[in-house]
C-alpha cells in the first residue's frame, strides 16, 4: 500500500473482522486515537467511527496502518466505505442464508459476507474466473479466518447450472468494471482489475455493460434466490442504472418476480441514491427505483466512486 497518492485519499477505511475479534477489543489496540465525529475532521492521530457501515471505521490516510499487529493477523481488513455497501445491504442470516459472491477476487466483500454470516460453515460459494486471483482469494479469505465458512471456486460463474444450487438465497455481483471510480488505484486494487490508462471509450462501455448485465441476468435465474445486490466502482450510468433497468425490463426476470428495492431497505439514510433521469422512461416510478439504488461520488463521498442496487423476490 505505499504507492498509494495518499494525498488523493481522503479517508482510510477499514473493517474490523469479527470473526477474529469484536470492534470493542479491535478499538483497544487503536485507544491512541482520539475519536471524531465526522470524516472532515480526521488527521493525524484521530479515528472516526461510521455511522452507517457497523464495524467500520476511518482513519487519516497518512495514520500508520499496514504495519499494525491488527492488521498483519487479519483482524482488521482495509476496505473503502462504499465497498461496504453490498454486504451489508444483502444482510444475510446465519444459519438461514447460503450466499453467492459471483465475482470474488481478492475476496473483500466476501469475508465481509463471512463476517456478517458469524463465519457459519458452508455459508458462502465465491466464484472467481482468473486462476491467479482465485489464489489471492483464498489467501485472503484464509487470513480473515473464513476458510470453514467460504468454499472458493476457480471458474465462470456465468457456466454454472444454477438449477445445481437449490440452497443458494442471496448474491452479491460486483463484476469487473471501467473502475472509473477509483483513484490511488493501488489502494484499491479490491475493486478492478482494469488498466487505467485504457480509454474508457464508449465501445468498452458497452462491452463491459453487456457482460454486467449477463452476469447479473445469471444469477437472477438461480430457483430460491431471493435477494441479489449488484456493484460497480464505476460513475458510468451505462454501467449502473441503464444496466439494473435493462434487467427491470428483461422477460425472463420479469417472470422470475424479480423488483428493485426500495430505499428503505437499501441504507435508507444514505443521502445520494442513483441518477433520477436515469430511470425517466419510468415516469412516476423514477424517483423510487433511484431510491433502490446508492451511489458514491469519488472523494466528495469519503472514499472511491461507488454503485449499487438491491433486487429481491418478495
Ligand atoms: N468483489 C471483489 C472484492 O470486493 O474484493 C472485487 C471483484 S472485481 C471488481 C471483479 C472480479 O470478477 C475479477 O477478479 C474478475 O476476474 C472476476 N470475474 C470476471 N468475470 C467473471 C466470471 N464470469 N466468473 C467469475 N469471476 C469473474
Amino acid at each position: 500500500g505505499d504507492i498509494v497518492d495518499k494525498d488523493q485519499t481522503p479517508v482510510r477505511w477499514f473493517r474490523c473482522n469479527t470473526i477474529k475479534t469484536t470492534a470493542e477489543s479491535l478499538l483497544k489496540e487503536f485507544q491512541h486515537l482520539t475519536r471524531v465525529y465526522s470524516i472532515e475532521e480526521l488527521k493525524l492521530g484521530t479515528i472516526y467511527h461510521d455511522i452507517y457501515i457497523p464495524n467500520l471505521f476511518g482513519v487519516f490516510p497518512r495514520e500508520k496502518i499496514t504495519n499494525t499487529d491488527a492488521y498483519l493477523k487479519g483482524r482488521l481488513i482495509i476496505q473503502d466505505r462504499a465497498s461496504c455497501f453490498p454486504a451489508y445491504i444483502l444482510n444475510p442470516k446465519p444459519n438461514i442464508d447460503k450466499v453467492i459472491d459471483a465475482c470474488a477476487a481478492p475476496g473483500n466483500k466476501t469475508t465481509h459476507l463471512a463476517s456478517i454470516l458469524q463465519n457459519v460453515p458452508g455459508s458462502i460459494i465465491a466464484f472467481e474466473k482468473d486462476v491467479k486471483r482465485a489464489k489471492i482469494l483464498k489467501t485472503m479469505c484464509d487470513k480473515a479466518g473464513g476458510l470453514k465458512c467460504i468454499s472458493v471456486q476457480q471458474g465462470d460463474f456465468t457456466s454454472v447450472n444454477p438449477l445445481d444450487y437449490p440452497e443458494i438465497t442471496g448474491f452479491v455481483v460486483d463484476p469487473s468494471c471501467s473502475g472509473s471510480g477509483i483513484f490511488g488505484r493501488a489502494l484499491y486494487d479490491d475493486d478492478s482489475e482494469q488498466d487505467l490508462k485504457e480509454e474508457i471509450d464508449e465501445n468498452r462501455l458497452i462491452k463491459l455493460s453487456g457482460f454486467q448485465f449477463k452476469i447479473v441476468k445469471h444469477a437472477l435465474s438461480f430457483p430460491n434466490a431471493r435477494k441479489l445486490v449488484y456493484s460497480t466502482c464505476s460513475i458510468h450510468a451505462q454501467e449502473n442504472e441503464r444496466v439494473v433497468i435493462d434487467l427491470l425490463r428483461d422477460p425472463d426476470v420479469i417472470k422470475n418476480g424479480w423488483t428493485l428495492s426500495t430505499r428503505e431497505d437499501v441504507i435508507p439514510t444514505w443521502e445520494r441514491r442513483g441518477f433520477v433521469e436515469e430511470f425517466s422512461s419510468f415516469g412516476e416510478d423514477a424517483v423510487k427505483l433511484a431510491g433502490g439504488c446508492i451511489r458514491s461520488l469519488p472523494k466528495i463521498d469519503g472514499g472511491i466512486g461507488f454503485f449499487a442496487a438491491c433486487f429481491e423476490k418478495k
